[in-house]
């Protein structure tokens, strides 16, 4: 014989009561088989619904029962359209009238005892279990409905009775002796007291009389039919990348369901447990999938933690006082009051300093829990002894499950290190002795995100996902976009990184979504996406709450810039290449070096300057290394290089600096590039990235630009200054050129002091031949004194910029 459960989405609708009956159908060939329905999906809910509303006097209540009674006739019609000699209908029809009464009795005396809830509720599997027998019986199939309040008994304990196992295990025995069935449906769920009153088993338990007729006919199998392929290695719904666990113990499974694996309810195990009966749980709704077998199986040694599980409605209750520590009894008398309160402790942790206590309780008990606590301890309170109880909500609890933990070091460092990386706060931390389990309590809002962390941790080491929130899809934006999708598929399988575009925005619209961005329309979809604020795109990635967040600021806009801070404080990474936050006020760029280490999250700005080259890294790599820079000379204006490699006695000023903007080379205002504020930036970063407390103001800078030039106020004048100015500018160049030398626009750090300036540049320098946009940076260090370490290439242009931010993408993805 075997027992099969159905939970209430297996049965939720026509077409899946038609699988059911399937599944019944071909395990009954072969064995005589027990079926434990729940009730039809939802319907629990909806008669506790109608049941508050009707208490409360709300008329709604009725509507309610109309759902209920709709939702139970569409799957009656549509299993059996031709309802025959004795119908169904009718005698659903009359136990929803019965229902009717019901509820109309609560909304009379405005009462809804928890006798009479339990009442309310087990029409849900009453009814249920109706329907499945009867439409069996209609396809003449062997098939009897038997209701287990007659075989359960229970003491009056509602909405949680317990068994009264003797007289249950009996009731069963007896009943299953003669049976003349191929196929029996029991209703789940619901039970009898032993003074015969309706009670139930608590949410979710109809798995429990499942594990109990199982238990009590010594079965060779339970199984646990529901609406997910077996029991995952965490809740699937909230993270996509959970995955049906093959085989767990009975003690794992119970660990895990007790610390909210839903899919099994808690006590099931019990029962089966000690006949060592297997629980296989499957999918009803693909029944080919392998499912999970829970049983006494052997250690699965290659992976310690088995599954995450997590509890939502937490609140955390802390005593503590001075007037507690070495004075025995407190825990005790804490406990009692909680104890005759009724209330339930999930997770307790004690400090070894005895100063105070940690309890984690349900979130609808906390108000009871701390009035009863108070008026216990009120003498210890008057006296300063300890200090009224400290009520915290809004809280989870996430726990790591594996029989084979307590064999491993250094799982539980994992654990919290990774929690803190991604900035989720720990409120209170419990480790059984038995180590078979790690409890931590969060924030409620964190869990997705802790989970999603943990997963990853210790399910999917292999890979690292990152997700990505870029604003400013313009030239060097839309280039990254290209690369990104272009090189996904490479980065997931040869350096095992998971790169989505969670969120896009230009000045306009904004769009987010949470599975990745679609990188082959994006730009359809931003068209049509919501509008764009630098706020509301802050608030949403924040609120969002993923685990590797990476801001990437692709914009040259100062309020851009403003909110790294707000970013990196939410432990969300900054990838930028525009230049303003780093080469702002020294306190702002220290603050954000700081804030970067505090909250862990990257700050990355490598295409400030030389654009896609590798110079702040390789500055970097020289200075953790234990180098010291002497000295930089370098041209570090793609712009400018441009400009005088052009510029001759046949053409004009205005007319080489008009192609580079043309051609994308010089900043919307091209006063920024040809007055050297641009360069003065870059060679400004490289100091302090060199260690150097150092501001704008502190850098030389000569100009070259005519006095009108300079003067221009805006970008229109500023051209017509080159025109009007052009002598100027041939007087430069005929200067060089009689010398034989090139001109070139040259930044310069040395000894703490930085200098940028036009230069003639002579025949033999390593600069002499730079070509087009070309960048080029040498270090002077004390290792490398003499030849310099050279890093040059095109330092300009929208396809290097994006590589250089995409290279800082995957530096942090490769961390
Ligand atoms: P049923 O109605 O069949 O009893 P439940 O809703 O009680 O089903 O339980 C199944 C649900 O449990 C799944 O749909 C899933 O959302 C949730 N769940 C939470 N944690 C887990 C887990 N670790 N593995 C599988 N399911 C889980
Ligand atoms: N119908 C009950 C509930 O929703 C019992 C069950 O489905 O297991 O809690
Ligand atoms: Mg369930």
């Amino acid at each position: 014989m075997k027992v099969l459960k159905f939970g209430g989405t297996s049965v939720g609708s026509a077409k899946n009561i038609n699988k059911v009956i399937h599944i019944l159908d071909n395990h009954s060939k072969e064995d005589a088989v027990i079926c434990v329905v729940s009730a039809i999906g939802g319907i629990t809910d909806k008669l506790l619904l109608a049941g508050k509303q009707a208490q409360n006097k709300d008329k709604n209540f009725l509507n309610t029962f109309n759902l209920i009674k709709d939702i139970h006739f569409e799957i009656i019609n549509e299993l059996i359209p031709n309802d025959g000699e004795k119908p169904i209908s009718t005698y659903v029809e009359n136990k929803l009238s019965e229902l009717n009464s019901l509820l109309d009795g609560i909304y009379l005396i405005n009462e809804l005892s928890p006798k009479t809830s339990d009442k309310l509720v087990s029409f849900g599997e009453s009814l249920s279990s109706y329907i499945i027998a009867e439409t069996m019986k209609n396809r003449e199939l062997s098939a009897y409905r038997k209701n287990s309040q007659e075989l359960i008994i229970t003491n009056s304990n509602f909405s949680k009775a317990e068994v009264n196992f003797g007289l249950t295990n009996a009731n069963i025995k007896n009943y299953f002796k003669s049976l003349n069935q191929q196929i029996t449906i029991l209703p789940g769920f619901v039970a009898n007291s032993t003074l015969g009153e309706q009670t139930t088993l608590g949410r979710g338990g109809s798995d429990f009389t499942a594990a109990i007729v199982a238990a009590a006919l010594n079965v060779k199998q339970l199984e646990i039919w529901t609406d997910v392929s077996g029991m995952y290695t965490t809740n699937p719904k909230l993270v996509k990348q959970a995955y049906p666990i093959e085989k767990i113990s009975y003690q794992e499974a119970m660990e895990l369901s007790h610390f909210g694996a839903k899919v099994l309810y808690p006590p099931t195990v019990q029962p089966v447990l000690d006949l060592n009966i297997p629980i296989h749980i499957k999918n009803t709704l693909e029944p080919d999938a392998a499912g999970t077998i829970i049983s006494d199986g052997e250690l699965n040694t290659t992976s310690p933690v088995k599954g995450i599980s997590n509890i939502g409605n937490i609140a955390l209750l802390t005593l503590q006082g001075n007037g507690m520590v070495g004075i025995p009894g407190f825990s005790k008398r804490l406990f009692e009051t909680l104890s005759q309160e009724k209330i339930n402790i999930i997770l307790i942790t004690q400090a070894s300093s005895e100063h105070s206590i940690c309890l984690g309780i349900d979130e609808k008990d906390a108000e009871s829990a701390k009035t009863a606590i108070d008026s216990a301890f009120e003498n210890e309170i008057a006296l300063h002894k300890i200090d009224p109880i400290i009520v915290e909500t809004n809280l989870s609890i996430i726990a790591l499950v594996g029989d084979n933990m307590k064999n491993h070091q250094g799982i539980s460092g994992k654990m919290f290190s990774s929690l803190g990386k991604n900035n989720i706060n720990i409120r209170a931390i419990a480790q059984g002795a038995s180590e078979k389990n790690i409890s931590a309590v969060i924030a409620e809002k964190d869990v997705k995100k802790a989970l999603n962390t943990l997963h990853e941790q210790f399910f999917e080491i292999q890979t690292k996902q990152l997700n990505i929130f870029i604003t400013g899809v313009g030239n060097v934006g839309e280039r990254l976009v290209e690369q990104i999708q272009q090189q996904k598929k490479y980065l997931k399988e040869n350096l095992k990184i998971n790169l989505r575009v969670i969120g896009l925005s230009n000045s306009r619209t904004m769009i987010f979504d949470e599975d990745g961005i679609n990188l082959k329309t994006w730009k359809e979809q931003l068209a049509t996406g919501e509008k764009a604020t630098l706020d509301g795109f802050f608030e949403k990635t924040k609120s969002l709450n993923l685990r590797n967040s990476i801001f990437v600021d692709v914009t040259a806009n100062k309020d851009v810039a403003n909110l790294y801070a707000k970013y990196l404080r939410e432990s969300i990474g900054v990838v930028a290449c525009n230049k303003i936050a780093c080469s702002s006020d020294y306190k702002n760029y220290k603050l954000l070096k700081r804030l970067s280490l505090k909250y862990n999250a990257p700050y990355l700005f490598e295409t400030n300057v030389g654009a896609g080259l590798p110079i702040i890294d390789t500055l970097n790599n020289l200075i953790v290394s234990g180098d010291k820079i002497i000295s930089i000379q370098a041209v570090l204006s793609g712009s400018l290089n441009f400009v005088f490699n052009n510029y001759n006695d046949s053409n004009t000023f205005y007319d080489v600096v008009k192609q580079a903007d043309a051609e994308g080379y010089t900043e919307p205002d091209p006063r920024i590039d040809l007055s050297g504020v641009d360069v003065a930036r870059k060679i400004l970063i490289l100091a302090r990235e060199s260690g150097v407390e150092i501001n704008l103001e502190d850098i030389l800078n000569v100009p070259f630009l005519s006095e009108s030039g300079l003067k221009s106020d805006t970008v229109d004048d500023f051209y017509q200054t080159l025109i009007n100015d052009e002598s100027h500018y041939q007087k430069l160049y005929a200067s060089a050129k009689a010398k034989n030398c090139q001109l070139k626009y040259v930044a310069q750090f040395n000894e703490g002091k930085a200098n940028v300036g036009l230069k003639e540049i002579p025949e033999g320098h390593p600069f002499y031949n730079l070509e087009g946009s070309d960048n080029i940076v040498m270090f002077y260090t004390e290792r490398y004194p003499k030849q310099p370490m050279i890093i040059k290439g095109a330092g300009a242009g929208a396809e290097v910029t994006a590589s250089g931010l995409f290279a800082d993408i995957i530096r942090i993805g490769n961390d």
